[in-house]
């Protein structure tokens, strides 16, 4: 990048220890967690950005994106980088907006709803609406680090979608203002169904500069883990649990063996050759989960009070996209699919799969509830990875038995399987980022076009 256009961005910022160039921090702002897949770390190793800026406020993002606009600078949004996809990894250089900084819990409103600036950890507004007696409704396993604004961006669900959906359902998320990249950048409010506009659109139609959020009231929550003798047996037991609607759950997660074994920091809660299940349950309902566990052969394994996040073991650490974590740390060959079986012929997919691919594929599962209010058995199954084609093959052949998958291993938000078939989040694109220059590359179905800025906001 010209050097003219560092200290250009350098006026901008009310302090200029804010525009980073060193170039070891601007490569390490410049990655997330993409390298789980091995398919993305082949396109994506090596990508940097050329500048890293860390505004304070929407009129500061207005101010560097009206420069980058008139220079043709492309922007990746960056929140806390915890992505799987390469979401945050920019493909074009040009300036990293990290909104780290932007941390600001305005306010949580009596109703349960926060107001919060982007660079809010997660973990931070749980921590702050549980002394409010509210709680997040769902979250990402990587609480403690992401950022709400990088939840919205590029999450879907979690911790907490068992009960409450995903974060698109139910209305959740309830308004959000994006800053628009024009010659003169817009602040401007989507709220109601207008928010999946901008939802999981990987920052490429506009920065996130405020947030309503829709919270649940607090419970309170104790940590059990059951063991059982074969994985038929936890899967059937963890379903009754999960679709059981008399149960106050918060996580329900399924593990077959070995995969309890890679979880090495509490290996002595895991016993040799067994599936375990993992739960957050209200204490109320604790000990009539543990004898509804033996009485048909589950083992407790373990249970305690959970105190928040700060709880050790903090069992929610083992499972969604940190169950993958932890396989990789025993053998780096590991990856992992995004899927969702059907709730009625779940058992003969599953067994479909194994007799396909053996031990290739490990059973993971985690219910979450869709938006039209069934709980369903949601998986992140890890796969023993040997090639893209074999990888390729499973995905498809997951697709032909009616497994839907979430693609993690493609770097755009059309192929990832979370993009909307109406287009609402293109058809924001073109009305808020006309040059292509916020994530360039990332929407791979948008086309720069000159004519675009005259579309009629809504
Ligand atoms: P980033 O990675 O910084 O950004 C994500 C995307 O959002 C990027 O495209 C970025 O450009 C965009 N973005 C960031 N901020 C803004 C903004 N203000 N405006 C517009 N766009 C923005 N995800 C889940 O949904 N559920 C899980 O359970 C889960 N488990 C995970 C476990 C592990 C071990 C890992 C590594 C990842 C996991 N993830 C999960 C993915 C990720 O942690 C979450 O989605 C997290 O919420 C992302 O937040 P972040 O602040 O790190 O976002």
């Amino acid at each position: 990048m010209d050097p003219i256009h560092v200290t250009a961005l350098t006026c901008l910022l009310s302090d200029p220890a804010r525009v980073l160039t060193q170039r070891l921090v601007v490569e390490r702002l410049s990655r997330d967690f993409y390298w789980y897949s091995p398919v993305l770390r082949r396109q994506l190793d090596g990508k940097v950005g050329e500048v890293v800026v860390q505004p304070l406020s929407a009129t500061e993002i207005q101010s560097v994106l009206r420069y980058c606009y008139a220079h043709g600078l492309a922007v990746t949004i960056r929140g806390a980088g915890t992505g799987n996809y390469g979401q945050a990894v920019p493909l074009r250089g040009g300036v990293i907006l990290d909104l780290a900084s932007m941390d600001r819990i305005e306010a949580i409103e009596p109703d349960g709803v926060a107001v919060c600036q982007p660079g809010v950890r997660l973990g931070t507004l749980e921590t702050e609406a549980r002394k409010v007696a509210w709680e997040l409704r769902c979250y990402p396993s990587t609480i403690v680090k992401a950022s709400i604004g990088g939840f919205l961006g590029g999450g879907s669900g979690g911790i907490g979608s068992v009960t409450h959906g995903g974060l698109r359902d139910f209305n959740t998320v309830r308004a959000l203002e994006v800053v628009t990249m024009e010659s003169t950048p817009r602040v401007v409010r989507h709220e109601g169904e207008a928010v999946h506009d901008i939802l999981h659109a990987w920052g490429t139609n506009g920065v996130i500069t405020r947030i309503w959020l829709a919270l649940a009231p607090a419970v309170d929550w104790s940590q059990c883990a059951i063991a059982f003798g074969t994985f038929d047996a936890a899967f059937d037991f963890s379903e009754r649990i999960a679709t059981g609607e008399r149960w106050t759950k918060r996580l329900v997660t399924t593990f077959e063996w070995p995969i309890p074994s890679f979880f090495t920091p509490v290996q002595q809660y895991v016993p040799e050759a067994k599936s375990l299940v993992f739960f957050l349950i209200a204490s109320q309902q604790l000990k009539e989960l543990e004898s509804a566990a033996s009485a048909v052969g589950g083992t407790v394994a373990y249970s305690g009070a959970y105190y928040g996040l700060r709880t050790t073991p903090l069992l929610s650490d083992y499972t969604w996209n940190h169950t993958t974590l932890w396989a990789l740390k025993t053998d780096p060959a590991y990856t992992y699919l995004q899927c969702g079986f059907d709730p009625v012929k779940v058992r003969e997919q599953m067994q479909l799969l194994r007799r396909r691919f053996g031990l290739e594929i490990l059973f993971h599962m985690e219910f979450m509830k869709n938006g039209t209010g069934q709980v369903i058995p949601g998986a992140i199954p890890l796969v023993y990875y040997t090639g893209e084609e074999r990888l390729n093959e499973m995905i498809a052949f997951c697709r032909d038995i009616g497994v839907f998958v979430a693609n993690p291993h493609v770097n755009n938000v059309e192929g990832g399987g979370r993009y909307r078939a109406d287009n609402v989040q293109l058809l924001a694109k073109m009305r808020y980022d006309p040059k292509g220059l916020l994530n360039p590359g990332k929407m791979a179905t948008f086309r720069p076009e000159p004519a675009a800025e005259t579309v009629t906001p809504r």
